[in-house]
């Protein structure tokens, strides 16, 4: 995949098109905008164009052709695949953070050459995911980039990102993606039929993610009883209140097909969706833009817990949740996971 893989953003395609060619591309970038406008397919195709064996000429916006990954070499399959070896993809673990040995091991690996290519490309998708620690350990590699790597952060938060990160490193800003744009790729790539691409894309607010997200009835549901209970919760002082709160959130419909996985799986999806929820609150209450919302479409309900959920206690939070979702995966009993949770948020 190259730049004339992307859709719209001419203006960072141009930006990347030049740097390139000029060869001065920072080593250090952090790609931010809106979820789902494709902030790490640009990633990829900035890795393909560093790398690609047999680069074509790429026509950015009525600029100069300049040189773009050529998308069928074999570093650009590769890349594809996910298995270049100097083409690193970084992202959350089971726990929803990407934690501190994942970055020594990026870290290590980025201090030698190209095993393959022209230059390393290591991209952290979320980056925002990247516990206090890693991002500690990864600042020190931003401060003296090896001459070969480049450093790709991915994040639709930013201002999550330490202070001393973001200072390393340039943005690039994405905007949202236009109704066409969206209705475009959900025809290419979802197969959409050309009126359902439309009409989901005019009430995505630029996203593609969200444009297919937001007809999901699991997810909706999931969005509502998420909001129902942090509403509760912040009401809610006392913990044998708490507690009651907790089985409603752990509360599934006991259908004749319920299995204990299906319930499981159930409140873990319930569970990342308050995580988003939390960590939207930490956005409102840091005073960031509404663009960097996982669900602003809620933002007036989310205004209104702010008032109960300051950075702090979103913060810590989604700490437990996220924490809560971790022993899930490793079998713990849904029902303690619950009770626990309840009395932390
Ligand atoms: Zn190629």
């Amino acid at each position: 995949m190259g730049l004339a893989q992307i859709k719209g953003h001419a203006s960072i395609r141009r930006l990347i098109a030049r740097a390139v060619a000029r060869d001065t591309l920072p080593p250090c970038l952090v790609l931010t905008g809106p979820d789902g406008v494709g902030k790490r397919r640009l990633a990829l195709a900035l890795a393909g164009m560093l790398n690609c064996e047999a680069l074509t000429a790429h026509e950015a916006g009525g600029a100069a052709a300049s040189p773009d990954a050529c998308g069928v070499c074999g570093a650009c399959q590769r890349i594809a695949r996910g298995v270049h070896t100097d083409v690193i993809l970084v992202e959350p673990g089971e726990t929803g953070s990407i934690r501190i040995d994942a970055v020594r091991t990026v870290v290590s690996q980025a201090a030698f050459r190209p095993f393959e290519g022209r230059r390393r490309v290591v991209i952290f998708d979320d980056a925002d995911r990247l516990v206090p620690e890693a991002q500690n350990a990864l600042l020190k590699t931003l401060e003296e980039p090896p001459a070969a790597s480049v450093f790709l952060l991915v994040t639709s938060r930013p201002h999550l990102l330490l202070a001393t990160v973001r200072s390393r490193c340039p943005e690039l800003r994405f905007g949202g993606l236009s109704t066409d744009e969206i209705a475009d790729i959900l025809v290419a790539r979802y197969q959409y039929a050309p009126t359902a691409a439309l009409a989901a894309a005019a009430s995505a607010d630029g996203s593609v993610a969200r444009a297919i997200e937001t007809g999901s009835s699991d997810h909706v549901q999931a969005r509502q009883s998420a909001a129902v209970v942090l509403r509760a919760l912040a009401a809610a002082p006392n913990p044998k209140r708490r507690l009651e709160v907790g089985k409603e959130l752990a509360g599934v419909r006991r259908g004749s097909r319920s299995s204990a996985a299906a319930d499981r799986e159930t409140l873990t999806r319930r569970l990342r969706v308050l995580g988003t929820l939390l960590r939207d609150l930490q956005v409102v209450a840091a005073g960031g833009d509404r663009a960097w919302l996982a669900n602003v479409d809620l933002a007036s309900e989310l205004e209104e817990l702010v008032r109960s959920y300051d950075t702090d206690r979103a913060g810590r939070g989604f700490a437990s949740v996220e924490r809560a979702v971790y022993a899930l995966t490793r079998n713990a009993s849904p029902k303690v996971v619950v009770d626990w949770l309840a009395l932390q948020i």
